[in-house]
């Protein structure tokens, strides 16, 4: 087969499968090669003479750590936007967007009017500094009211669970006592924020994310491995407090 159309074939092939990535035939190499670069990039390193079926199963067995790493990857060097803190831009709250409003004088710093986002007018750092807190505060009452069912479904008794800023980590577990979550997870879905909850939760069990984690995982989001996909492209756009700097 001439190479082009092996690498046609071959990128036909894992487009049933949902991946898109850039292939590579390789003379030298002998197993199938995954890497995701920075940006969630993937690359297929295939060696000549491999059957797209066969590369289908092989990429297929590994598609629980590619959807994984390429969340991961996508977080790590994202496209966020920067904000301007202008009356009309658009903000998420659990996946629906709302138009900014500066307004003169309110008795709540936000406050949500139907698809409205009222915010007490101040310099764009201040009006940030102002959602970010109460994001952070309904990320907290969010999973006040969701992570006992989850914990309880787990076995596992409710931890310390507080919202902050995470940097390039959407959640993290301490040692089983205390989750933690990113306050810009909650401008994503439900679905998704759930996706990260049950995640940190299985954490209180399985440190890594072998296959108790996965298995785990799976009892409580049957389709974690897709959520996880649409977790890498949203949360790549999404708004991590970013503002544009005064002039
Ligand atoms: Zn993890």
């Amino acid at each position: 087969m001439e190479v082009q159309d092996e690498l046609s074939a071959h990128q036909q092939a894992l487009a049933q499968l949902g991946v898109d990535c850039r292939i590579e035939i390789s003379a030298r190499s002998r197993a199938v090669a995954i890497s995701v670069a920075p940006g969630g990039l993937v690359t297929v390193r295939v060696p000549e003479q491999i059957s797209p079926q066969n590369l289908v199963e092989i990429v297929q067995r590994r598609m629980r750590w590619l959807a994984r790493s390429v969340a991961d990857q996508t977080l790590l060097t994202p496209d966020h936007p920067v904000k301007q803190m202008v009356g009309g831009e658009s903000y998420a709250v659990f996946g629906h967007n709302h138009r900014l409003l500066p307004v003169e004088w309110s008795k709540h710093p936000v406050v949500v009017r139907g698809r409205q986002l009222e915010v007490v007018q101040a310099t764009p750092d201040t009006m940030a500094a102002t959602l970010i807190h109460w994001y952070q505060a309904r990320g907290q009452d969010w999973l006040g009211r969701q992570a006992p069912q989850l914990a309880h479904r787990l076995g596992v008794p409710l931890p310390k669970i507080n919202v902050g800023d995470l940097r390039a980590q959407w959640g993290r577990c301490h040692a089983g006592e205390l989750i933690q979550f990113h306050w810009a997870l909650f401008q994503l879905p439900v679905r998704l924020i759930e996706l990260v909850l049950a995640h940190e939760l299985v954490h209180l069990i399985e440190a890594g994310h072998g296959k108790g984690f996965q298995r785990l995982l799976t009892r409580l989001i049957p389709d974690h491995m897709e959520r996880s996909q649409a977790l890498a492209e949203a949360g790549s756009r999404t708004w991590m407090g970013d503002v544009v700097p005064p002039k």
